[in-house]
């Protein structure tokens, strides 16, 4: 088929060691999966089910990007979070097909347009301004093979560290996560999912530059450039 304009780039992500990149399809996020940051946000973990937002794969980076302060916004955060990206197709699956699926895993930030999304919430409106950000899908480059267990999840702004946890603080596991998105969607390859954060999310300024570092994998680096 021929387009109206030239399609923009398929959006992918690096992996570790070199090899042909993952094409990314959809980008699913978690609420509140850790509960000390579900505190910090003046909540507490669903008890019923696990919340899902997402985020447009348009809107993913490398890690080592420089992206603009965002307009609309006087409170940028950061999230520092383990991303899963699947392999396999997964439909009402449970937890023990879910863990089979995982293609590999990642650094990633889900940085927030923090003040959007608590006045959505107030309001009962959708996070998308708030969450939906250009640049605010950061991945780090995918390794495969990683198993997510008690590993060290931290994230430093030039350098001094704000966020510290461990993947086993997480309320849901990945497994579980997974089992519950796919009984909402036909999930498979090119879906990747960012799994929540721990506690110590904060604001970022232009010229800050962000490490995000889990144990076993390759780190993810963000700076923030001026506005446009
Ligand atoms: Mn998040």
């Amino acid at each position: 088929m021929s387009h109206a304009f030239p399609p923009r780039p398929q959006p992918a992500i690096a992996v570790a060691g070199g090899g042909p990149a993952y094409p990314v399809a959809r980008i699913f996020c978690v609420g509140r999966n850790y509960a000390a940051h579900a505190r910090e946000m003046g909540g507490a973990i669903d008890p019923e089910a696990p919340f899902f937002f997402t985020k447009s794969p348009a809107h993913l980076a490398p890690s080592g990007a420089t992206i603009p302060y965002p307009p609309g916004t006087a409170d940028f955060q950061h999230e520092v979070e383990l991303v899963v990206a699947l392999g396999a197709p997964l439909f009402r699956a449970t937890p023990a097909a879910a863990a089979a699926a995982v293609w590999a895993c990642a650094a990633g930030l889900d940085m927030t347009r923090r003040d959007l999304q608590a006045a959505a919430r107030e309001r009962r409106l959708p996070w998308d301004t708030g969450k939906d950000v250009e640049g605010s899908a950061v991945v780090g480059a995918l390794g495969r093979g990683f198993v997510p267990e008690g590993q060290a999840i931290t994230l430093t702004v030039n350098g001094a560290r704000r966020q510290e946890g461990r993947l086993s603080d997480m309320a849901r596991g990945v497994a579980e996560l997974l089992a519950h998105l796919s009984g909402l969607y036909h999930l498979g390859p090119g879906d990747i999912v960012f799994t929540g954060t721990p506690a110590g999310v904060g604001p970022v300024l232009p010229g800050d530059v962000l490490e995000g570092r889990i144990d076993g994998l390759a780190p993810v680096r963000l700076t923030i450039g001026p506005p446009d």
